[in-house]
């Protein structure tokens, strides 16, 4: 049988050290890390801009992110631009706009090729089962790219998938998968008004206070006559009257059924549009709430996980699991958004299954393909089982899990040696942690 692809006969647009698939945290952190160790390095992203979930995805908040290396550096640089909300550097309130002109000037400055609008969509590996190529489509059509190393930061694995290396998906025995959330910015009369009701108002609030915040929230989207898709409905202060809602999940949507997530967009568009026009019809300190904008892709917690070289399993983290290779060490719980509407009612949007999480290791391993040579993942694709994956899927472990990639897979182009063969060492020197 003739393949398409020998039919179309794509030529190699464009030669790399490493190439980076997905431009979300984790992309970014990994194409930064690896063009500042001296590769040659392109960033793929099929989104308008990069970012992913931050901006994309309209998230507005980060988790975790009180960590050495390039969490810290944009901490920095958002504070330098006065973008960043709160006083607490491990989570906080940013500016979405800010984040993405950020992430572009980062990349620019590190020398990384960016290509947006471009989906990756196919792989080739050698005789030896080595990584080789990556294919894409975008305006420019159909394009080959080659590479001596691959980063595979899609978030729901695509490269990994393409590339024949194995995966896990969804919930163990079952396959249930957490809901997806669509995010968006309202703009209101005055936010300080409404303040009773922002978990994050100005960045910051103490726990008792941010559950005093949703609750109420609730029952002022009840009192419009509505029940949320999502039962802990948040509202992030982002500045001045410009605030961030997250009302909806999305329940038992594939993300990788374009069809399927088309119509949870569509529904969950709907969904956000009817609660800002219900609380508008409140009057009083809804009047005049306006949704200003809503997210270009829906949030999704849930995708592939690739199969690596270790595993990161719910027994790490009720262990706190140290490693050698530790390339990011994770604090935040476990945190399962409810698998269906009824669940979400009686858990209240979230639960913790009970489980008392310590402080814990990712390995080097858990970010090395364990099928395909010469690919390593980053972010929520990692290697892990799916309460692990609760935990480390936020987002400053996601830039954490980027740089090692990033670093591994600049060290392996210039080496000559396969992920799985370096030492993890040479890798850490390459992370340049001065402010570890
Ligand atoms: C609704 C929601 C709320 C969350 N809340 C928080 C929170 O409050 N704080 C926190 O820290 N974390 C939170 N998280 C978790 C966190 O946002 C994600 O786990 C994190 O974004 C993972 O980063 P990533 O880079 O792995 O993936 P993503 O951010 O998903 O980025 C993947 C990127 O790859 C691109 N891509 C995908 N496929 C391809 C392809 N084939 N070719 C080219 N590009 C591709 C996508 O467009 C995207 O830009 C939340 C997640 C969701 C969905």
């Amino acid at each position: 049988m003739q393949h398409i692809d020998e039919q179309l006969q794509t030529a190699i647009a464009g030669q790399y050290d490493v190439i980076v698939a997905g431009a979300g945290p984790a992309g970014v952190a990994a194409a930064i890390r690896s063009a500042r160790s001296g590769a040659r390095t392109a960033l793929f992203e099929v989104a308008g801009c990069l970012g992913g979930v931050w901006t994309a995805g309209m998230l507005a908040w980060v988790f975790d992110f009180d960590q050495a290396g390039f969490s810290r550096e944009l901490t920095r640089e958002l504070d330098r631009r006065g973008a960043r909300r709160g006083t607490n550097p491990d989570k906080y309130v940013y500016e979405i706009e800010a984040m993405k002109l950020l992430l572009e000037e980062m990349c620019a400055e590190a020398g990384v090729t960016v290509q947006l609008h471009t989906r990756v969509v196919a792989a080739t590996k050698d005789g030896s089962g080595r990584l080789r190529n990556v294919i894409t489509e975008s305006k420019s059509g159909r394009q080959a790219w080659s590479a001596a190393a691959f980063v595979d930061c899609t978030g729901d694995g695509d490269l990994g998938a393409l590339a024949g290396n194995g995966f896990d998906y969804g919930l163990e025995g079952t396959g249930e998968t957490q809901p997806m959330t669509f995010m968006a910015l309202v703009n209101v009369k005055d936010a300080a008004a409404i303040k009773e009701y922002i978990s994050f108002y100005e960045g910051d609030l103490d726990k008792e206070l941010r559950e005093l915040a949703w609750q109420g929230f609730l029952r002022e989207i009840n009192r419009a006559g509505l029940e949320p898709s999502y039962m802990r409905p948040t509202l992030f202060h982002i500045r001045d009257q410009l605030v961030a809602i997250m009302v909806n999940h999305e329940y038992g949507v594939t993300p990788f059924d374009e069809a399927q997530v088309t119509a949870a967009t569509l529904r969950a568009r709907r969904e956000v549009s009817a609660i800002v026009d219900a609380l508008r019809a409140l009057g009083g300190v809804w009047e005049g709430i306006q949704l200003v904008a809503s997210a270009d892709q829906i949030g999704v917690r849930d995708g592939r996980r690739l199969h690596g070289r270790y595993k990161v399993t719910r027994d790490d983290i009720v262990a706190g699991a140290r490693h050698e290779d530790a390339a990011a060490y994770v604090k935040f719980g476990v945190d399962v958004h409810s698998f269906s509407k009824e669940k979400n009612r009686h858990e209240n949007g979230l639960s913790n299954y009970g489980i008392k999480s310590k402080p814990y290791d990712i390995p080097l391993r858990a970010l090395i393909a364990r099928d395909v040579d010469g690919l390593l993942m980053a972010g929520r694709c990692i290697s892990g089982d799916y309460i692990a994956h609760s935990s480390y899927r936020v987002t400053g472990n996601s830039v954490a899990t980027g740089e090692a990639a990033g670093a591994a897979a600049a060290l392996s182009a210039a080496s000559g040696v396969l992920p799985h063969e370096l030492a993890w060492p040479d890798v850490r020197r390459l992370m340049d942690r001065e402010d570890a």
